[in-house]
């Protein structure tokens, strides 16, 4: 099955021969890397992107769910080129972000927002800003459940055996993950016996996309919202995902209005910018002398502009409504090959995108995904990759549908899926 894979990208190859010497496994990022060694791409355009061996794929990882917009978006490259012009990083503040503080608080039903460059800085700011507001040190989180690279919330996003906690890396001290409690996805009975007084807050992905994509129970948000009132905790939406999959993320889709929300990827059209953001009596906490937040490439010229773009020209109602759309057509397709084959195949959908189970049924929470049999879904990948399509990002991955994608591409996807999944099942 490799060989569909090592055939076609010896210049792949010859580069993780040459980089692995400068770099870890040949990559700046642990989850570019896979097996025999990674792709090495050069350039994207619209819905594609090529390879070293000029190889074209079309894409629905879009840089792990970032580029909605499509690779190279014309009115991002303009307006960053114009940006770039007047000066990549002024140091002090730039005269536009306040109107893309705005911009985001309206669009989000935010009080206020601060930004950053990732999610993992976002999140990690969000629990400082909990703890400072709630007086308490405790932070609930779930299994499966991906914030970010630091060490405080990197407990428990891919075990290999479910249940008991463990820091999901070497090198995290016990005691930088005494405060963090993990518990069960979708399990009220789990989140009642640790929703308690000594909690500052629950954060979650409203939707849970690091373990493929998985529905959420709207009785468990329910409870969680309940619960955390009762007991004087905050919830945190970390929406660096789910932000940018409805016009207004998850907590316009499910109507709620959680304490702190973090944004990223999708917001900036493929500019690194993310967003803290919440109820002013807690915003109103940072400062100098109180609660710390900076960063050096914070809320820069080019990521500013391009957000300002995305949100207001390009992102629009309509765009949700057409990338939406192509996505459903993903998803009638997958379920269609499944019946026509025969096979065990479950599909779940979130707007523009969704993922695929070798399994009769969709997980509910990381237990019931990590039981799930992978080999197969590597099968299909490989296939569909050597059919020049990048079907999702990994096996805990979903796809993603941009603007720039046509109903030709998701027929191609399809056709790619359905020799990938036809092998997987021999
Ligand atoms: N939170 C969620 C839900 C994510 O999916 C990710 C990245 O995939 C992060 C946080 C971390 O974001 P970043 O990679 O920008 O640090």
């Amino acid at each position: 099955m490799l060989s569909l894979y090592t055939s076609r990208t010896p210049k792949s190859r010859i580069l993780f021969e040459e980089n692995k010497n400068y770099m870890p496994y040949g990559v700046s990022s642990n989850y570019r890397y896979f097996d025999p060694y990674p792709i090495y791409l050069t350039k994207g355009k619209g819905s594609r992107v090529w390879d070293v061996d000029g190889n074209e794929y079309i894409d629905f990882n879009l840089g792990f769910g970032v580029l909605e917009v499509g690779h190279a978006n014309e009115r991002i490259i303009e307006e960053v080129d114009n940006a770039i012009k007047e000066g990549s990083i002024l140091g002090f503040e730039y005269c536009k972000t306040g109107k893309l503080a705005k911009i985001i608080s309206q669009r989000y039903k935010l009080d206020m927002v601060r930004f950053s460059s990732t999610g993992t800085e976002a999140t990690m700011h969000a629990i400082r800003f909990a703890r400072a507001y709630t007086k308490r040190k405790k932070i609930i989180k779930f299994e499966g459940h991906y914030h970010g690279s630091h060490d405080q919330l990197l407990v428990n996003v891919n075990p290999l055996k479910p249940g008991s906690k463990v820091p999901s890396s070497l090198g995290i001290p016990e005691e930088a993950i005494a405060n963090t409690i993990v518990t069960d996805w979708n399990d009220i009975e789990s989140f009642e016996k640790v929703a308690n007084e000594d909690v500052a807050a629950v954060i979650m992905e409203p939707v849970a996309m690091n373990m493929g994509l998985i529905p959420t129970d709207e009785e468990f948000l329910k409870a969680v919202f309940e619960l955390s009132k009762e007991k004087g905790f905050l919830v945190i939406f970390d929406e660096t995902k789910t932000g940018g999959k409805f016009y207004s993320g998850a907590l316009g889709y499910f109507n709620v209005k959680p304490d702190l929300v973090i944004l990223g990827k999708a917001i900036a059209g493929g500019l690194p910018l993310s967003v803290i953001g919440g109820k002013r009596e807690i915003m109103e906490l940072i400062g100098p002398g109180k609660v710390a937040h900076g960063g050096t490439f914070n809320a820069n010229p080019l990521s500013v502009r391009a957000s300002i773009v995305t949100l207001t020209e390009i992102l629009t109602e309509s765009s949700f409504y057409y990338m939406h759309r192509l996505s459903e057509m993903l998803e009638r397709g997958y379920r269609e090959i499944a019946e026509d084959l025969g096979v065990e195949l479950s599909v779940y959908r979130w707007g523009p995108s969704g993922s695929i189970y070798f399994s009769p049924k969709v997980p509910r929470n990381y237990k019931e995904f990590i039981s799930i049999d992978f080999s197969p879904w590597f099968t299909y990948f490989y296939t569909t990759l050597a059919k020049g399509v990048i079907p999702m990002g990994g096996f805990n991955e979903e796809w993603t549908v941009s603007i720039k994608h046509t109903e030709e591409d998701i027929r191609k996807h399809l056709e790619a899926a359905e020799e990938g999944i036809r092998k997987a099942k021999e």
